[in-house]
């Protein structure tokens, strides 16, 4: 299937000179959001991890289908404030602006192996702050997987060390 006609480019959002991909079209179509959620599983099948973590908030989307077809364990990562337990928090820079991201402290065991599910891989700073929460906790990434990757904002320069495997390329 083609994916891409089911993703939309809307110019200046969320401000001027970023066109951003909406992947509601995707979701909106039924047949599509399955195709591509068996084709991530694909991806995947050879790789070995325990767990998908998954940033808020449309990691979430992907990543939960992903975990239920795989039989996977399930880790949200979220904004500062959304999580009631104690957590661990990294500072980073976004492709517009700065943000901190949170996970429970007691989420991933050590040496747990987990696969980090986004939806767009832009300037890669997100899974590399994910990267380093991971490690706090001291367990280990196997791999990055994203339905899109902006290869032209070059985030496999910051994930030399992982795995990363997207869907489709822009
Ligand atoms: P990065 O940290 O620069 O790689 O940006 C990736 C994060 O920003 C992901 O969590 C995406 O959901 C979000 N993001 C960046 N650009 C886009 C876009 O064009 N469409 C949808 N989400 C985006």
């Amino acid at each position: 299937m083609n994916f891409e006609k089911y993703i939309r480019d809307i110019p200046d959002f969320p401000k001027p000179g970023i066109i951003f991909k909406d992947i509601t079209p995707l979701l909106a179509t039924p047949e599509a959001f399955r195709e591509v959620i068996d084709a991530m599983a694909e991806r995947v099948k050879d790789l070995d991890f325990d767990t998908i973590l998954v940033p808020e908030a449309r990691g979430f989307l992907f990543g939960s289908a992903l975990a239920y077809k795989l039989g996977k364990k399930l880790v949200p990562v979220r904004k500062p404030g959304k999580l009631p337990y104690d957590v661990v928090e990294v500072s980073y820079s976004l492709e517009y602006g700065e943000a901190k991201i949170q996970m429970h402290k007691d989420a991933l065991s050590k040496s747990e192996k987990v696969l980090i599910v986004d939806d767009v891989l832009a300037t890669g700073g997100t899974i590399k702050a994910i990267e380093t929460l991971v490690k706090k906790l001291e367990a280990e990434v196997s791999g990055v997987l994203c339905l899109i990757e902006l290869s032209f904002l070059n985030p496999r320069e910051k994930l030399s060390e992982v795995k990363v495997e997207s869907i489709l390329v822009y």
